[in-house]
């Protein structure tokens, strides 16, 4: 199990809690043996001194501790990195992806039909309307304008294969937005469809506008379609600025009148101005993207995990 943590000091130990009760269940039924990483991603509270204490106590649990916070997709992409299981499941810290759905994911996987099981909510209890209303219209976008189709409402809490992991790990991406590398992956995923569920403690760390830029960032990684714009809007202006000339030159030969206009030549200065401005900073976006590729900087920094803390201590 692979579980990112940032300020999660709170609910670790009640999801510590559920999933030694879930493991236990299922080893139980099974020959299945377990190992927990956790990924302190930078916390600024005592979530490292915690797993630093579980880890103590308990064998399976693993952790990595980033230098500072790196985000949940460096985290989730440590964990998949020093994951060795044959089954690999991502899921949050704070309870909203019930641990207690896990028999019934490794039960699908281990049929040998799906790849990966995945939960899908199909309600928005909880949420505020404005949000919801941008969360369903960027589903809809992005299915239309990238080739990687993205699930609408498919979460991060996922039972993969060691097969599908491994082709995760094959992306080198620096900015990485796992919905999209999830399907872009392929393999066959079942969908298990839940009602949202509340944090059990602590609070979200994804404002309005991080959400926002998180879809833009979405968007530009998995589609070129905003590069298309420029080129539409330039055709779309030269068809019209031509008409606008010949539609002058017929008036001042036949009525003869004289060309006005200085009110429309402002606003059509503006307007195309600021479509091009438009269409530039657009480019921008992607080559900002390319040039954080180009850098190939590291995802994150471990500063600690169970291993070196070990060696330090003897
Ligand atoms: N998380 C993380 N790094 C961050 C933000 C969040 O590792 O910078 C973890 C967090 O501890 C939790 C998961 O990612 O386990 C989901 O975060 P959160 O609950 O804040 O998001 P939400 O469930 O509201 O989408
Ligand atoms: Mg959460």
């Amino acid at each position: 199990m692979v579980v990112p943590c940032y300020n999660e000091q709170e609910s670790l130990p009640l999801f510590y809690k559920e999933i030694t009760r879930v493991s236990h269940e299922m080893s139980g039924k099974n020959e299945l043996s377990f190992e927990f990483i956790f990924i302190n991603d930078g916390s600024k509270d005592n979530t490292v001194k915690l797993l630093r204490e579980l880890h103590k106590n308990d064998a399976r649990v693993r952790y990595i501790s980033f230098s500072r916070n790196f985000g949940k997709e460096s985290a989730m992409l440590a964990g998949l990195k020093a994951s060795k299981g044959d089954y690999v499941v991502i899921l949050d810290a704070d309870l909203q992806h019930p641990p207690a759905l896990i028999p019934q994911m490794y039960e699908y996987v281990k049929s040998g039909e799906y790849d990966c099981a995945a939960t899908r909510r199909i309600s928005r209890k909880g949420e505020s309307r404005v949000l919801s209303f941008f969360a369903r219209n960027f589903y809809k976008l992005i299915n239309k304008i990238s080739q990687t189709q993205i699930v609408d409402g498919a979460q991060d809490f996922r039972f993969m294969t060691r097969q599908m992991v491994d082709s995760i790990l094959d992306l080198p991406e620096y900015n990485r937005f796992s919905k999209g590398i999830f399907s872009w992956v392929g393999y066959e995923t079942k969908y298990i469809e839940v009602e949202n569920t509340e944090r059990v403690a602590g609070k979200t760390t994804w404002s309005f506008q991080k959400l926002f830029l998180y879809s833009l960032e979405g968007i530009f990684a998995f589609s070129t379609a905003p590069l298309a714009i420029a080129s539409f809007l330039g055709v779309l202006f030269c068809i019209i600025a031509l008409i606008m000339i010949i539609a002058t030159v017929v008036k001042t030969l036949t009525v003869g009148e004289s060309v006005s206009g200085y009110p429309i030549i402002i606003c059509m200065l503006c307007l195309i101005g600021g479509l091009q401005l438009l269409c530039t900073g657009i480019s921008g976006q992607y080559i900002s993207k390319m040039y954080m590729e180009c850098k190939h900087r590291p995802k994150y920094i471990v500063k600690e995990t169970e291993e070196t803390k070990t060696q330090g201590e003897k």
